[in-house]
């Protein structure tokens, strides 16, 4: 555990790689490491601008990450990729690894990509992204970027474990939102419409003004920052100068405003909670497992109230 800890430390990717695995393995000897390794490598994180990237599949998430990503360690970052696929989590299936993504990014050795495993649940996903987060900062990655398909839950869980939030738009433009659920805008620190170029051009025009009214009537998430709306073409590397632009513009307002301290602390402690959540759900399921089946199909076959069902079970776990 120490060497694998100072090898992270070093910067070493496949050490990193092999801290994420653990992190992610579900065997209680392996959790017990993790944690142990997690807490030790806790001084050493926090440094990085945590970046939620989402955005429906096609919109250009992953063009765009691997151009914005070369463009970012050509200047000397590091930058790590976390994608998040909610996908998998329901139907064993993946919108995300199934296609070669980023494959010059991959190869660049100051980057870092790695896809969230299939299976286990949201909480699950959301706690081994975070873990994987921080492993990602204490390895050195000073940009970390934790992108989802816009189409599910994992969004919000996902704005709960990061600074600043972006949302990927294609320039239909319109009241709609592209099958983006309105609260998944109400989460967006910057809206980016890509695919401005060619024939989209003037339609991504459009758009942007649109949009730009749209985040105004919105009840800003900060006091001190307001979300704003950019243009990219992710094929032609256009626009993603004035989107790191604006990255570091809301970074540096949410730290001298003393929000981003503020932020990650409220953060930390609803991690903690979703925590005790988890574990005490975890616990009571394996406590007596023929009681909460039988409680459930009563339940299911409407012989007992569920209210009247929760509290049988909690009498009896609670002794
Ligand atoms: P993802 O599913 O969101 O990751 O989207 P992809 O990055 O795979 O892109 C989907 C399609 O859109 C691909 O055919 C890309 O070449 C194309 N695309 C991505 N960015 C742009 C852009 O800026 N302009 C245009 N015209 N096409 C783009």
């Amino acid at each position: 555990m120490t060497q694998l800890k100072d090898d992270i430390l070093a910067g070493r990717r496949r050490a990193l790689a092999k801290a994420i695995t653990l992190v992610e393995s579900s065997r209680a000897d392996h959790q017990d490491n993790a944690q142990q390794l997690l807490a030790s490598l806790l001084p050493h994180t926090g440094k990085s601008i945590r970046l939620g990237f989402t955005g429906t599949p096609g919109v250009g998430k992953s063009t765009f990450i691997e151009a914005f990503g070369l463009q970012l360690t050509a200047q000397g970052h590091r930058v790590a990729v976390l994608a998040v696929d909610p996908s998998s989590t329901r139907t064993g299936g993946s919108i995300l690894g199934d296609k070669t993504r980023m494959e010059l990014l991959s190869k660049d050795p100051n980057a870092f990509i790695r896809p969230t495993p299939s299976g286990g649940t949201l909480g699950g996903v959301a706690r081994r992204t975070r873990e994987a987060m921080l492993l990602c900062e204490a390895a050195g990655y000073d940009v970390v970027l934790i992108e989802t398909v816009g189409v599910g839950q994992s969004e919000i869980a996902v704005a709960d474990m990061v600074d600043m939030f972006l949302l990927m738009l294609s320039p239909g433009g319109g009241d709609d939102l592209q099958g983006i659920k309105r609260g998944i805008m109400e989460l967006a620190d910057l809206v980016i419409i890509n695919k401005a170029d060619g024939d989209f051009k003037k339609a991504a025009m459009r758009a942007a003004g649109d949009y730009t009214s749209a985040l105004h009537l919105m009840r800003p998430k900060f006091p001190c920052w307001t979300a704003d709306v950019v243009l990219t073409s992710a094929l032609n590397n256009e626009g993603l100068g004035m989107v790191w632009q604006k990255i570091q513009e809301f970074e540096t307002a949410m730290k001298d405003s003393g929000q981003l301290e503020k932020m990650r602390a409220e953060q930390a402690k609803a991690w903690m909670w979703s925590e005790i959540h988890d574990q005490l759900i975890d616990v009571f399921k394996s406590r007596h497992p023929d009681k909460v089946t039988d409680m459930e199909q009563q339940v299911l076959a409407g012989k007992t109230p569920p209210t009247a069902a929760a509290h049988l079970l909690l009498k009896d776990f609670l002794g």
